[in-house]
């Protein structure tokens, strides 16, 4: 049986917020892209004080998770993902590598926790784990290491299958990331070597599994405000909403077919971050400098562009007056919030 919430009355169209929707006004399952375009062309101090308003409800706005990750197999990708410099199709800065060792990961999960990251998350640059059987093992072996770390951990593996979900979350696995990118209506023109579906298969396998989904996706593709809003509806008419929804802004890598994009706006960052009409307890993770709460994205040890380190994070979040999550905090919020809401939670589907 798969639990549904009931989507709630909700009034789409205001031409000033004064005061925070109900929590039952904020979750729901069933959007059409004309009421999700509504909402992304709404005054944008509307759209951020509505957006602000859930949070609250659901969040104590000063705290934010503070998440570490860490690339374990670098470049040499199959996959054309026109954006990504670890394709093996563009010729790019980025150096192709082996699957690393499991103790380099947990000095770095070590490291991480020391630093305040409450989540770890592990990326390896390829398409699936076919033919990977040992590294696979090695990558399950990790996942069982730093949970016992009492972290959280999430991996992003590429594609896939059910039973591959299943070992994760049996290693401990709390969150897998695969993100949609863009609308499926441009996705094709940002990669054409797996389609929209098989990545929505990605995802259910790792919901059936019992594994939270993180699933979002990247800005300045290229992509129009009709692809944006065709992302979030995307996301916004799953069975179960992401409960993480990262929002990218592009960082154009020399050599890959989207070297010379436009950086995309910060006032289109913002709609899009605010836009994405799902359950409260969920969260948002940046890419950025700038603290969209409760997520903020480390990067000590992964990426293929400069991120700032501890001291500077520590610095930014003294100055903006935010404290870190304990671990699986967000999970207890989630569930919290779902038990106060029973209202949401009766439908039920075969
Ligand atoms: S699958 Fe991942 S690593 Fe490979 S090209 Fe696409 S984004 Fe890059």
């Amino acid at each position: 049986m798969l639990r549904l919430f009931v989507p709630a009355p909700t009034r789409l169209a205001r031409t000033l917020a004064t005061h925070a929707s109900s929590p039952a006004q904020s979750s729901r399952l069933s959007w059409s892209k004309q009421q999700i375009q509504d909402l992304y062309d709404s005054p944008l101090m509307d759209l951020v004080f509505r957006a602000a308003s859930v949070h609250r409800q659901h969040h104590d706005p000063s705290k934010i998770q503070l998440c570490t990750l860490m690339n374990i197999k670098t470049g040499g990708c199959t996959e054309d993902c026109s954006y990504c410099s670890q394709s093996s199709r563009y010729s790019t800065p980025t150096k192709a590598s082996r699957l690393v060792d499991i103790e380099p990961v947990l000095e770095a999960a070590r490291k991480a926790k020391e630093n305040g990251s409450t989540r770890f998350c592990m990326g390896a640059a390829w398409r699936d784990l076919a033919g990977r059987k040992r590294g696979f093992e090695k990558i399950l072996e990790m996942v069982r290491e730093v949970r016992a770390m009492d972290m959280e951990v999430c991996t992003t593996l590429g594609m896939l299958s059910p039973d591959q979900a299943r070992q994760l979350k049996e290693a401990g696995l709390t969150a897998y990331n695969h993100n949609l990118d863009t609308s499926r209506e441009f996705y094709p023109q940002v990669i054409t070597t797996r389609s929209y579906d098989e990545r929505l298969d990605t995802i259910s396998a790792v919901r059936d599994a019992g594994i939270s989904v993180c699933s979002g996706g990247i800005l300045g593709l290229g992509e129009s405000d009709a692809d944006r809003v065709g992302l979030i509806w995307e996301v916004s008419n799953m069975p179960e909403h992401p409960e993480s929804f990262p929002v990218n802004a592009l960082v154009p890598i020399e050599g890959t077919p989207l070297e010379n994009n436009e950086p995309v706006k910060y006032h289109v960052l913002l709609r899009d971050n605010r836009n994405g009409p799902h359950r409260p307890p969920e969260h948002h993770y940046p890419t950025g400098r700038w603290p969209k709460h409760p997520g903020r994205i480390r990067a000590g040890y992964m990426l293929t562009t400069p991120c700032s380190p501890w001291d500077e994070d520590k610095a930014m979040m003294s100055r903006w007056g935010l404290t870190g999550m304990n671990s699986f905090e967000q999970q207890e919020q989630l569930e919290a919030s779902k038990a106060t809401r029973p209202e949401e939670n009766v439908a039920q589907a075969a």
